[in-house]
């Protein structure tokens, strides 16, 4: 495994800018009990109970689930990786690719403090995240193969609320408004400490800038107060400089699979926050496993797992579409849709249920979800 970033227990454990609090919860539990992981999460992670708007539990999450930093998850399968598999795995920390031929197989990397040298492999696995250098390398290699962008208005700034202690409870994703879509998390505190760290994402339809912490007290005030009422004036501060994400950003590739490269994760085809985006990258992972021990082959197990996988993850995609912030149609139908037991994003959450099974269902209610 080749990995640009450093060794996840060397680096921090999240990024301010970017440190939005993860769910994991049905299709990535499948994943976990795949490879026996769940005592990791346990360990590192704080549980998951669902959805709670106004102290009002909205949606209630019944089976096992964690949420955390994305550090904290990299942690977790790190030292599971360590502690079962540290004979079977060759893991680089801080080695960057920077080409891979799809037809020879091979990849030229750059290990620490060396000069970049080239491999050949039997199946490159491109995990490499929305700017995949691997999913790059098939589009331009592989004839027919086609890659789908999608810009939707969807943009998330991240605030501390680092004057919340025990008002809410942690065990719940907590809805803080609507219109900004304003979803607090927490994760567990830093070491030595048992009170969790909570951050609140602020989904918007358009970039939030700030040219002072006044005119960011000013925007909370009258937009989301009560995220106002939990954050200190430095973590306002923090919040007015913070960069703004453009996170409606939407791939989707024409096939994961071709010649000896194979695309899971968001290499294989990012899609907007809907809580799902660890979770199905970590399904990903376990179905290209499960389609190679069932073939007994590499490729024909990736060309397997391409066939499966692809319907889920445009589905998946299909999906995330239905919470556009600031949309009020989309805010109404998804106040509605919950309390019906109906809503998509909520049934997307299921180990019971693939992302495809979700959308055929969502289809049958005609208009509503179009
Ligand atoms: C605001 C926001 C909120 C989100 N909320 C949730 C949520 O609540 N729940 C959820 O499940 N998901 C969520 N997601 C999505 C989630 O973070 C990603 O979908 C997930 O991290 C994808 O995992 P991945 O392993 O495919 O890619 P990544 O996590 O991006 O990992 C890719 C890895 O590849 C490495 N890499 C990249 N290029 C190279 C290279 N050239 N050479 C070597 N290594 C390389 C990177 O260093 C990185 O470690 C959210 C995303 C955003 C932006």
């Amino acid at each position: 495994m080749l990995e640009r970033d450093a060794h996840p227990e060397l680096a921090p454990r999240f990024n301010p800018d970017r440190s939005y609090t993860i769910d994991i919860t049905g299709h990535g539990l499948r994943a976990l009990r795949h490879i026996d992981a769940t005592s990791y999460f346990d360990e590192r992670l704080m549980p998951f109970r669902g959805l709670q708007y106004g102290d009002h539990v909205v949606e209630d999450w019944t089976e096992p689930g964690w949420t955390g930093s994305r550090g904290d998850i990299l942690r977790a399968l790190t030292a599971l990786v360590t502690d079962a598999y540290e004979n079977l795995v060759h893991i680089e920390f801080g080695c960057k690719v920077s080409d891979i031929d799809v037809h020879a197989g091979t990849v030229t990397y750059t290990p620490p403090g060396s000069e970049a040298t080239t491999q050949p492999f039997d199946l490159i696995v491109g995990a490499d995240g929305a700017g995949s250098v691997v999913r790059r390398a098939l589009q331009e290699q592989i004839s027919g193969f086609t890659v789908e962008t999608t810009s939707l208005p969807n943009y998330l700034t991240v605030i501390e609320l680092d004057r919340l202690s025990d008002q809410l409870d942690p065990t719940y994703l907590q809805a803080l408004a609507t219109r900004p879509f304003c979803v607090a998390g927490a994760i567990k505190g830093d070491e030595d400490s048992d009170v969790p760290r909570w951050f609140c994402a602020i989904g918007t339809k358009k970039t939030l800038s700030f040219d002072s912490p006044e005119a960011a007290r000013r925007y909370l005030r009258n937009e989301c107060p009560r995220v106002l009422d939990l954050a200190s004036p430095k973590a306002v501060a923090e919040f007015a400089q913070r960069k703004c994400y453009h996170i409606g950003q939407k791939l989707l590739c024409s096939q994961l699979h071709g010649g000896s490269a194979v695309l899971i994760g968001d290499a294989a085809g990012p899609f907007p926050p809907i809580g799902q985006g660890v979770n199905a990258a970590m399904e990903a992972g376990m179905l290209l496993s499960e389609s190679i021990v069932t073939a007994g082959d590499l490729s024909i197990g990736a060309a397997r797992y391409d066939l499966q996988w692809k319907p889920e993850l445009d589905a998946v995609s299909w999906i995330s579409e239905k919470m556009l912030f600031e949309n009020r149609i989309h805010t109404f139908r998804a106040n509605l849709t919950m309390k019906g037991g109906i809503n998509v994003i909520g049934q997307a959450k299921s180990s019971q249920k693939s992302y495809a099974q979700v959308r055929a269902e969502a289809r049958r209610y005609g208009p509503l979800w179009r």
